[in-house]
């Protein structure tokens, strides 16, 4: 199924690793678009281990379609890592919850624990009549401080820049990716943490604004051993493209490959 729907990289994949844990070894985007561009789709990413699965982060409006179209119409993700608690990220989670417990399926949720009492209150009128259960016995809530296992491997999540301080997150696999989340530029974090040569999928948008890092923001912001390391997404349009182009700063599409380094 993923073959005949993904877009595939030209270069050579990665070397698989020979450790026992699994390790990552590529990225998904089920959407690449910003919160009103509906056909971009919401920005919602995959990390897949060889083709399969292994951690979606966010889960908007369009997501498990989306999601069911790559991987199967049966599938539903088993792990999800939530940046923030906008819709464009958070609102296909009642779909999601449906579905996994009419199959009789758990899904794990990694939330930072700053916004586990919002997102409850969010999803408080979520809920079956013919269950007598809550939505909690579905989703597994597993809250997250600076950092966090997944598979046996160590994630670190840090606040990014994104409306009001401490409500939304990044996330990090060192010595593979970082994913900012909706964000302006974060030179700080991506300078004394992101130390590992890691593919940085970036937030950006043609013309910055308060809440999103802009082309010319990076440009400014960032370094250009950090530049070469970006893969940008969350835009707007394919005028957008068209400057990512033209700047030379690499974008991710919907339904690509993008190995991992
Ligand atoms: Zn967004
Ligand atoms: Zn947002």
């Amino acid at each position: 199924m993923l073959d005949s729907i993904v877009a595939r990289p030209t270069q050579e994949q990665p070397h698989r690793t020979h450790r026992q844990v699994p390790v990552p070894d590529c990225a998904l985007f089920l959407g690449v678009g910003a919160a009103s561009a509906a056909e971009l789709g919401n920005a919602a990413c995959v990390i897949c281990c060889e083709d399969t699965p292994w951690l979606l982060i966010d889960c908007g409006h369009d997501t498990l379609a989306r999601f069911k179209r790559t991987f199967g119409s049966q599938s539903l993700p088993q792990a999800v890592f939530i940046t923030h608690l906008h819709y464009d990220h958070v609102g296909g989670l009642e779909q999601l919850y449906f579905k996994a417990a009419l199959g009789r399926q758990k899904v794990r949720l990694y939330v930072p624990v700053q916004l586990i009492q919002p997102l409850c209150a969010m999803l408080a009128y979520t809920g079956l009549a013919e269950l007598r259960e809550d939505i909690w016995h579905t989703f597994e809530l597993h809250p997250i401080g600076e950092h966090f296992f997944h598979q046996q491997l160590r994630l670190n999540c840090y606040p990014v820049r994104h409306q009001a301080p401490g409500s939304a997150f990044s996330l990090h696999l060192p010595g593979r990716f970082f994913y900012s989340g909706d964000t302006r530029p974060i030179p700080e974090l991506l300078i004394h943490q992101v130390t590992q040569g890691e593919i940085i999928f970036h937030d950006c948008v043609a013309s910055g604004n308060p809440s999103h890092a802009g082309l010319d923001d990076l440009l400014r912001e960032y370094p250009p051993a950090i530049l070469n390391r970006l893969c940008v997404y969350h835009y707007h349009s394919q005028e957008d493209v068209q400057a990512f182009d033209d700047a030379g700063i690499r974008y991710a599409k919907p339904q690509q490959l993008i190995p991992l380094c």
